[in-house]
């Protein structure tokens, strides 16, 4: 038992009277702690910060939709364009010359050729050579054409520059820039029918339906668009535009259904509810490309080429829900870029079922129906799927869609499996007038053929289409162009694409109301709330870590190498200490016994003879021990734990306080500089305090230092010994405490004999009480021996320093300030100097160019207040952006209204761009 009462300046600070068996060893927990903290940054799972939107409650349904709308003659204008880019040997390729052939069609389409479409292709041809023949006579209204032409019409890019390339070649040679554009216009022609999945292009299509399906996907495509954008603002029921819903009972073809839309086979199948959650399906067109690739925004895998990938990627996240769960609303988000897919925004659920399985939840059909439920509100599209080998009374989806569209006006019928009934029968289905809807029936076989299967991972439509068209030419009387069925994949995507164009822009005037309210409301909480304070995630990290690299900074000036020794001295201070408790003062008690008779009491010591070995081998020791305890490594903790310490102060007081993953960032960093450096500098100090350990001069003036500061220590010591006494009183009571020390010193003096077993007290003092005596007793003895030790190196005796075994106190100092001087030497350069370089570099790198967007985008998002700040703005900018979009849908529909009211009145070709 070596008592010893203060802890070093780095250990808790002294907390109760008992602490007399302290050593000092710094906590090492926290350097090598720090070895752990080596995981990557940030690196929270991606689902969680994931957008959950909510669900529409509609507001405008399909009747709100003109019959015609306006919209579509402005449609006409950039699909001629193609059209007779197609045709380039008529047209002597002189571009203004084009172009008045495209306003004088565009004219005769505006006012006549509505009704034409009818008339099928052969027809259109022959009106197409007649107009040709005109565009000749208009070709002298040239001058002011093209100029009028841009300003009234927004003209696709490309035929801006097809038109703008060369103005002054009027009749000239063409040249290149229309060849240019009639390539570019041959290739997005081409996209188009792939798009609607016809096979050899135009020649099904009358010129008309071409412009108008031409410029329809230019709209959707900017509508699916804005719904998308939307989709990230995590909106509120009116924000959003409307969706198709594909509804069906289980195995009806739902699946089937979407992936002949798509090409490809992407979704999740088997027998055991593969589909969990809704899948929203947004299909982008993408003219231009060659490649087809699927994307999960949510999860930012990046491009999914491979399409088998996506189906697995989609299994997976199905079968995410855990089985007692079996469905749940929180939808998948999937986008499909292609040149063969059209602008659609599809939503596949899970499929109706009957029966409920054994392992299945026993409210699982009415979680189903809920989960569609939500879905088929207005204004979204239903695309219920009944089998046509199933009674139609008996279709699952057609219930659903009554129940919530009674009128029939915003679903569409699709019969799938044609090819399983009799063709008369499939008839029969087809013009079914029990529940007629407004959007009709289409009758598809969507099955992929075998065949396919072994060219796995390519494109299907085509195998799709040919199966289908084989199945249903082989029954012309039912089936055949003059039955006016609808049947076929390429009609039901055209069907979807004119439907979902409709409802789109039906919903788009009251979704821009409520955008424009909600984007007050998001300007008027950046004002109030934030003072219009820009802020981005990336700035916010930024200044963050500026702030705090500048903190580190000032502590960096207030931490150098003076404070380094006087540090380090005090923890040798505490050594030396625990020695002189150790080897001198130790007065132990026990247990209470009496004590014996020590034969070299330390109150000898004054007048001891040196010759003595006794008390020269009790300094020796004493040296040696302190020169050998592992200073290298000691010093080295202390000032690594300093650091780290120093760090954490910093992290507190920082705005990297409420970012848990910053946090462990920045401790990474002091922690993987201090490991990198702990073994190579504890050995270098080691290496150097070596020569002490052999021997040790002592100069004049260094013995006087070590003189008065011994003294200080001792009598600080002295001080924590008198409030380490005074708290044991406070806590038992000063009577008390005087009865139960009393009590021991008799007992140790002999003049109370105890017997037997004491641990459940003695005396009349219970053992708790004992205990605390013993304590008491334990502080006044030492109190006595610091108090005697300090009149000793006040003591002439002890100004000499040829006197030190008289003076252990005075000698040990010295030796631990020769340490401390030789430690810090090595420290400053191979520790402290080395982190203050590299720190900051290491926290560049791991929390400013070593982090991804997404990182920073987390990262900001930890502190509650910066999340919602940046919610703010970011909603504010998304919202702006998307009004902006929809302004330039609205200009361009306005601008087309005015010109159908000015041909309503009857003033042939008003609209006319002449
Ligand atoms: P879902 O559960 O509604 O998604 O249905 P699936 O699309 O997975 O189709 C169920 C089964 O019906 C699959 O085995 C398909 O191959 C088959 N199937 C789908 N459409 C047709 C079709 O038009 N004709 C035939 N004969 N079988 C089809
Ligand atoms: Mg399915």
């Amino acid at each position: 038992m070596n008592g010893r009462l203060i802890s070093a300046r780095l250990a808790p600070p002294l907390r109760q009277a008992a602490r007399h068996l302290h050593t000092h060893t710094p906590n090492v927990s926290s350097i090598t702690g720090t070895r752990s903290l080596s995981h990557g940054l940030l690196s929270r799972p991606a689902q969680t910060l994931r957008i959950r939107r909510r669900w529409p409650s509609g507001a405008n349904a399909i009747h709100n939709v003109p019959a015609v709308r306006s919209i579509s003659f402005v449609r006409i204008l950039p699909r001629l364009a193609l059209k007779m880019a197609r045709l380039p040997a008529l047209f002597g390729a002189s571009c203004l010359g084009a172009f008045a052939y495209v306003q004088y069609h565009a004219t005769q389409a505006g006012t006549a050729a509505m009704e034409a479409a009818k008339r099928g292709w052969d027809s259109a041809k022959d009106v197409g050579g007649q107009w040709f023949e005109g565009g000749k006579g208009v070709f002298a209204q040239m001058g002011t054409g093209w100029e009028r032409t841009k300003e009234q019409v927004e003209v696709p890019e490309w035929m801006r520059t097809m038109f703008e390339a060369k103005p002054e070649s009027e009749g000239g040679s063409g040249g290149e820039g229309g060849g240019g554009g009639q390539k570019e216009a041959a290739a997005a022609a081409a996209a188009t029918g792939a798009a609607f999945g016809i096979e050899g292009g135009d020649e099904e299509r009358s010129g008309q339906q071409i412009a108008r399906d031409d410029q329809m996907m230019m709209l959707t495509k900017k509508m699916i668009e804005i719904r998308t954008l939307l989709n990230t603002v995590g909106q509120s029921g009116a924000l959003t535009l409307p969706s198709i819903v594909v509804i069906g009972s289980q195995s009806s073809g739902k699946s089937s259904v979407l992936e002949a839309i798509v090409g490809h086979e992407f979704l999740p199948k088997g027998s055991n509810m593969v589909t969990r959650r809704p899948i929203e399906l947004t299909l982008v067109n993408t003219p231009e490309a060659k490649a087809e690739y699927g994307e999960f925004p949510a999860l930012g895998l990046g491009k999914i080429t491979d399409f088998s990938q996506i189906q697995r990627t989609l299994t997976d996240l199905n079968l995410a829900v855990p089985a007692e769960q079996c469905v749940t609303d929180d939808p998948i988000q999937l986008s499909i870029y292609s040149p063969n897919v059209p602008d659609l925004s599809l939503i596949d659920l899970p499929g109706y079922i009957q029966v409920v399985g054994k392992d299945q939840p026993l409210e699982l059909k009415q979680k189903i129906s809920d989960l569609c439920d939500k879905y088929i509100q207005p204004p979204n599209v239903i695309l219920a799927i009944s089998a046509a080998d199933v009674d139609l009374a008996n279709s699952t989806a057609l219930r659903a869609s009554r129940r919530v569209d009674p009128r029939g006006e915003r679903t569409i019928g699709v019969i799938t499996k044609m090819d399983l009934v009799d063709p008369d029968r499939g008839v029969d289905i087809l013009t079914d007038r029990k529940y007629p809807l407004r959007l009709g029936y289409v009758g598809v076989v969507c099955k992929i053929p075998q065949q396919t299967l072994f060219s796995r991972g390519g494109n299907v439509t085509s195998a799709i289409v040919k199966n289908e068209n084989a199945f249903f030419s082989s029954h012309p009387m039912q089936f055949g162009p003059e039955t006016e069925l609808n049947v076929g994949t390429p009609k039901l995507r055209k069907k979807l694409m004119t439907t979902l164009e409709q409802v789109m822009a039906a919903s788009l005037a009251s979704t821009r109301d409520a955008i424009v309210q909600e984007l007050e409301e998001a300007s008027y909480e950046f004002k109030v709330q934030y003072n219009e304070r820009a802020l981005s995630a990336e700035s916010y990290l930024a200044e963050s870590l500026d702030a705090f690299k500048h903190n580190f900074k000032a502590f960096q000036e207030s931490f150098g190498r003076p404070e380094v020794r006087s540090m380090l001295k005090e923890v040798l201070d505490q050594k030396v200490l625990d020695l002189l408790a150790k080897r001198y003062w130790n007065k132990p008690i026990e247990d209470l016994s009496t004590i014996e008779v020590e034969s070299n009491p330390l109150e000898k010591l004054p007048k001891a003879d040196t010759s003595d070995p006794y008390w020269t081998r009790k300094l020796d020791a004493s040296t040696s021990e302190l020169t050998k305890l592992g200073i290298g490594r000691l010093a080295t903790m202390a000032v690594a734990t300093e650091l780290q310490n120093q760090v954490n102060r910093l992290i507190d007081v920082s705005t990297f306080a409420t970012h848990q993953s910053a946090q462990k960032a920045i401790k990474d960093a002091s922690g993987t500089i201090l490991n990198d450096r702990f073994y190579s500098t504890s050995d270098q100090v080691e290496n150097c305090i070596k020569p002490y350990k052999f021997e040790i001069d002592v100069e004049d003036n260094e013995w006087a230092k070590g003189r008065e500061n011994v003294h200080n220590v001792l009598k600080n010591e002295l001080k924590a010994c008198d409030l380490a006494k005074k708290q044991l009183e406070d806590a038992v009571g000063k009577r008390k405490l005087k009865d139960v020390t009393s009590f021991i010193e008799r007992v140790r003096k002999g003049d109370v004999v105890l017997g037997g077993d004491v641990s459940s007290g003695a005396g009349g003092f219970s053992a708790d009480l004992l205990e605390r005596g013993r304590q008491a007793v334990f502080l006044s003895d030492r109190a006595a021996i610091l108090k005697m030790r300090l009149l000793a190196i006040k003591s002439k005796q002890c100004s000499n320093k040829a006197n030190k075994y008289h003076c252990p106190e005075i000698f040990l100092d010295v030796v631990a300030d020769k340490l401390t001087s030789t430690a810090v030497l090595f420290l400053n350069v191979e520790l402290l100097s080395d982190f203050y370089y590299n720190f900051p570099r290491e926290l560049d790198l791991r929390l400013g160019k070593g982090l991804s967007e997404a990182e920073i985008e987390r990262f900001a998002s930890e502190d509650p207040k910066v999340k919602r700040q940046l919610d703010v703005i970011r909603k504010k900018d998304m919202l702006e952006l998307v009004l902006q979009k929809i302004e330039g849908l609205r200009a361009l529909e306005g601008r087309a209204k005015r010109e159908a009211r000015g041909e309503e009145k009857g003033a042939k070709g008003r609209w006319s761009l002449f």
